[in-house]
């Protein structure tokens, strides 16, 4: 039998229901990572759209998003940001605070990782409230960057972060929604 990308998807990601605490269903990445197929055809669906267009850089946020850029990166010829937190890359940066859900961090990319224009893609696992990916935003924006779109392989609709980054004229795309946080 054929199976659609969302149930390959799906059945990919595990579901760890009270972490990190009480209330919160932890949607595990790693388990989609470690299947080959499902791990491929996560990046192929992701980079499909933009095959063909010219994409300068994929932005990926610390740490899932490195994983999931570096194969987008790879597969549409774009160069590479990584988004880290504050404190761990070694050159220029910009920093930006970015809220949480119980208070604020900080979130760091290098002065010199794009030139104004340059079209770029920033990429997730997950949106939730869109706290994390609005600031990425905003140090990409600071730079130059046009953004094209975000990515996520899994959004959480209710928390409203899709709606979030909408509101800032950001496309959003996402394969997988789960209900609840
Ligand atoms: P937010 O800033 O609220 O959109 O949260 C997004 C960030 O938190 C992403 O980097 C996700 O990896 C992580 N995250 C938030 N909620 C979950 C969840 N339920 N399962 C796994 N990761 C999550």
């Amino acid at each position: 039998m054929h199976t659609t990308l969302h149930d390959t998807l799906v059945s990919a990601i595990r579901n760890i229901p009270d972490y990190p605490k009480p209330g919160i269903m932890f949607r595990d990445i790693t388990t989609l990572l470690g299947n080959a197929r499902a791990f491929r055809r996560a990046i192929d669906e992701l980079v499909h759209p933009y095959a063909g267009s010219k994409i300068d850089k994929i932005a990926g946020i610390e740490a899932r998003g490195f994983i999931i850029g570096g194969a987008m990166a790879h597969q549409l010829s774009a160069g590479f940001i990584p988004i880290r937190k504050k404190g761990k890359l070694p050159h220029e940066t910009v920093r930006v605070a970015y809220s949480l859900e119980y208070g604020l961090d900080e979130m760091e990319m290098h002065k010199d990782a794009v030139t104004p224009g340059e079209k770029v893609i920033l990429v997730d696992d997950l949106i939730a409230t869109g706290g994390t990916a609005e600031g990425a935003v905003k140090l990409l924006r600071q730079m130059g960057a046009e953004i094209v779109v975000a990515c996520f392989v899994i959004d959480l609709p209710e928390l409203g972060g899709r709606a979030k980054l909408e509101a800032l004229d950001v496309p959003v795309r996402t394969l997988v929604a789960f209900e609840g946080h």
